[in-house]
């Protein structure tokens, strides 16, 4: 990787803007990645960090991972990200989100903010008050827009279907043990897919309530959480936390598949080789993970309609399928093969 700053995470990031205002209360970085392909869409973290150092590392990183993203789900879009320095206290005021969104409409649309951890709904409609370049408002009842959530779950039950599909040559999860790490919206989703379709599931949730609750609904079973990855299963769908597939956590995992939508599920670049070297198919994260932004960029896009939410979240199995056959065909794991097969998407192979 390329580091004239002396940053192991600068990727040629076309700009990063530091924004400092202490009048406002706000102090953020918007790393534009790139904008090969459409203007840089990416969501606004806000957060707080011990170490400013800390914020610029994940805005570089995560700017990068929506270059990706994006490209491999096919969308006219670039990336970027905005991570917001949160005080200790994450007191976050209607100044701060205003002038946010003017810092963002003076970039003039070469960067599209959204919703990330720490930012709901209710901030990027203030952020929309001082700028038309927010993506993930409201929808209104309309088809396409409004909570991501369902968009992604489906698109990982899809890419799940797949990787079955492919590693175990079936059709359909019928009868498939599955065991769900997660029981929030994204596993919510997935699970009641699953269910529909036969699949025996194992869920597993920090917050013992919410496990119950789905498991209940889908006629699962709860586990615990410190050992649903190392369950004996069919699939492994990781739906909460990032960085679980580690050198530890992998060479205990009893299953031929890990497909879920969680981010960042690699602790490591040498993981994704130690699940291949273990036999295990892998669904990269941000391939399989991509239903929701497909359809909050959709909507902000205003190029098409649910039917072309769908036709986009379908080229989800596309993708998986071609970084599969890519990996079989040249031995590289298939999150090295999504990751370079992302660069070439942006030029940049
Ligand atoms: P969520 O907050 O609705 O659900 C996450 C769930 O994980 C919570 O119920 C939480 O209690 C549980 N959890 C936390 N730690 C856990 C642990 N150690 N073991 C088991 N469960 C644990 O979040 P979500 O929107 O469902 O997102 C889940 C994952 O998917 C995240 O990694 C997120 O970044 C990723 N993702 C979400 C979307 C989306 O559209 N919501 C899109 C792309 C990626």
């Amino acid at each position: 990787m390329n580091t004239p700053w002396g940053y192991p995470d600068f990727d040629a990031h076309e700009v990063i803007h530091f924004i400092d205002q202490p009048e406002h209360g706000l102090k953020a970085i918007v790393a534009i990645h790139s904008t090969r392909l459409g203007p840089a869409a990416g969501g606004a973290r806000f957060w707080h960090y011990a170490d400013p150092a800390e914020a610029l590392t994940d805005a570089l990183r995560l700017s990068r991972g929506m270059s990706y993203k994006n490209a491999m789900a096919g969308l006219p879009l670039g990336g970027g990200k905005t991570v917001l320095l949160a005080p200790a206290d994450r007191k976050k005021s209607p100044e701060l989100l205003a002038a946010f969104g003017k810092a963002v409409d003076q970039l003039c649309g070469r960067y599209i903010t959204a919703e990330d951890v720490g930012m709901s709904v209710s901030d990027m409609v203030e952020v929309s008050r001082q700028t038309k370049f927010v993506a993930g408002l409201p929808n209104d009842g309309k088809d396409v827009g409004g909570d991501p959530g369902p968009h992604t779950s489906l698109g990982v039950f899809l890419g799940l279907k797949a990787a079955v599909k492919r590693g175990l040559g079936k059709d359909s999860v019928n009868g498939l043990r599955i065991a769900l790490q997660g029981a929030g919206s994204v596993a919510t989703g997935v699970a009641m897919h699953a269910a529909a379709e036969g699949a025996k599931l194992s869920i597993a949730d920090v917050d013992q309530a919410k496990a119950k609750k789905l498991a209940d609904a889908t006629g699962g079973t709860v586990a615990d959480p410190a050992e649903i990855l190392f369950l004996e299963a069919d699939v492994v769908s990781p739906c909460a936390l990032g960085a679980i597939l580690n050198e530890e956590s992998i060479s205990k995992l009893r299953t031929p598949i890990v497909a879920g939508g969680a981010n960042n599920q690699l602790a490591g670049p040498a993981d994704g080789a130690f699940l291949n070297e273990r036999g295990i198919l892998y669904a990269p994260d941000y391939v399989i993970n991509a239903g929701g932004i497909i359809n909050v960029c959709t909507e902000y896009l205003g190029d098409g309609d649910a039917a072309l939410v769908r036709e986009r979240i379908n080229g989800i199995p596309q993708r998986l399928e071609q970084i599969w056959t890519e990996s079989a065909a040249t031995g590289r794991d298939p999150a090295a093969v999504a990751d370079a097969m992302a660069q070439r998407l942006i030029g940049r192979g």
